[in-house]
C-alpha cells in the first residue's frame, strides 16, 4: 500500500496572489502579513484562492480502498489500471492486524484483536481470508484458461485486490479528503494513506497546512 507524491506546484505564495489579484496587488515573495491573510481565508471559508495548485500522486492500494477514494468527486482527478484491458496481478490486501467492532453502526470503535490473547480467532481469520484470494485467484486463472475476456474473469475477484491509479488534487479538494480520510473515523487503510499524503501538503504549502489544522482540520 503507497502513495507517492510525483509532482507538485504548490506554494503558500499561490493562495496569496490568487486572494491578492482582487486588489491589483502580486507578491513574487511571501511578505509579512501573508501568512495572517491565509488564516483568514481559511477560517472565512474563502475556498477559491487555495484552488491554484497542483498535486499529483501515483496510489497503489486494494480496490476497496479506492472506493472509499473515488467518492471525492470535486476537485480529484483520477486514471485507474483497468483490469478490462490488463491482466491483475495476485496480489491481495493482508492485514497484519485483525479488527473487532464494537458498538453500533455510526458508533463503531474498531478494536485490533490482542496477538496473544486472541491468537487462534486471528489465525483463523488470515486462514480464511487468504484461503479465499487463492481460491479466488484460481478461478481467475482458470477463466482467462478458458478464453473468458478479462472484464468478465475479473468478475471472481475480491475487494482486496490491488489497483493503481494517478490521482491529481488542489490545495483545497485535498484538504476536504484529508479532513475526511485522515481523521479518526475514517478506515484505518486509508486513513494511512491519506496521512502520508498530507506530509506533502505540509512541506510545500506549510502556512496553508498550519491554517487548516488551526481550523479544527475544515477546508475552506
Ligand atoms: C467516515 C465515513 C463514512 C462514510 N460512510 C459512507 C456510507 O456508509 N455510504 C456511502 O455511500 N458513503 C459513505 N461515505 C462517503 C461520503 O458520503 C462522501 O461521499 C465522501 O466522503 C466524499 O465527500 P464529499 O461528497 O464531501 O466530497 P466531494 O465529492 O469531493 O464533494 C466536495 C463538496 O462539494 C459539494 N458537492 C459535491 N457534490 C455535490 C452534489 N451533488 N450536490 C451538492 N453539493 C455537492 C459538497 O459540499 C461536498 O462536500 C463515508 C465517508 C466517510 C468519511
Amino acid at each position: 500500500v503507497k502513495v507517492e507524491l510525483l509532482k507538485a506546484c504548490a506554494e503558500d505564495l499561490d493562495v496569496v496572489n490568487a486572494a491578492r489579484v482582487s486588489v491589483d496587488q502580486w507578491h513574487d515573495l511571501m511578505e509579512e502579513g501573508d501568512d495572517k491573510l491565509i488564516s483568514y481565508l481559511m477560517r472565512k471559508k474563502h475556498g477559491s484562492p487555495f484552488e491554484h495548485a497542483y498535486f499529483q500522486f501515483r496510489v497503489e492500494a486494494p480496490i476497496f480502498v479506492f472506493r472509499e477514494w473515488h467518492r471525492h468527486r470535486v476537485g480529484h482527478s483520477y486514471n485507474e489500471m483497468s483490469a478490462r484491458y490488463t491482466e491483475l496481478q495476485p496480489i491481495f490486501y493482508k492485514p497484519d492486524e485483525i479488527r473487532i467492532q464494537i458498538g453500533r453502526p455510526g458508533h463503531y470503535r474498531y478494536v485490533p484483536l490482542k496477538p496473544e490473547a486472541d491468537a487462534g480467532i486471528i489465525a483463523e481469520a488470515k486462514d480464511i481470508m487468504h484461503g479465499s484470494f487463492e481460491q479466488s485467484w484460481s478461478a481467475y486463472q482458470d477463466l482467462l484458461g478458458l478464453g473468458v475476456a478479462k472484464e468478465q474473469a475479473r468478475v471472481v475477484l475480491p475487494v482486496g485486490t490491488y489497483s493503481k491509479m494517478i490521482w491529481s488534487c488542489n490545495p483545497r479538494s485535498f484538504m476536504h479528503f484529508l479532513a475526511l480520510r485522515n481523521a479518526p473515523d475514517a478506515q484505518k487503510e486509508i486513513r494511512l494513506l491519506a496521512a502520508s499524503a498530507e506530509q506533502h501538503l505540509r512541506s510545500y504549502m506549510p502556512i496553508t497546512h498550519a491554517a487548516f489544522v488551526e481550523n479544527g482540520r475544515v477546508a475552506p
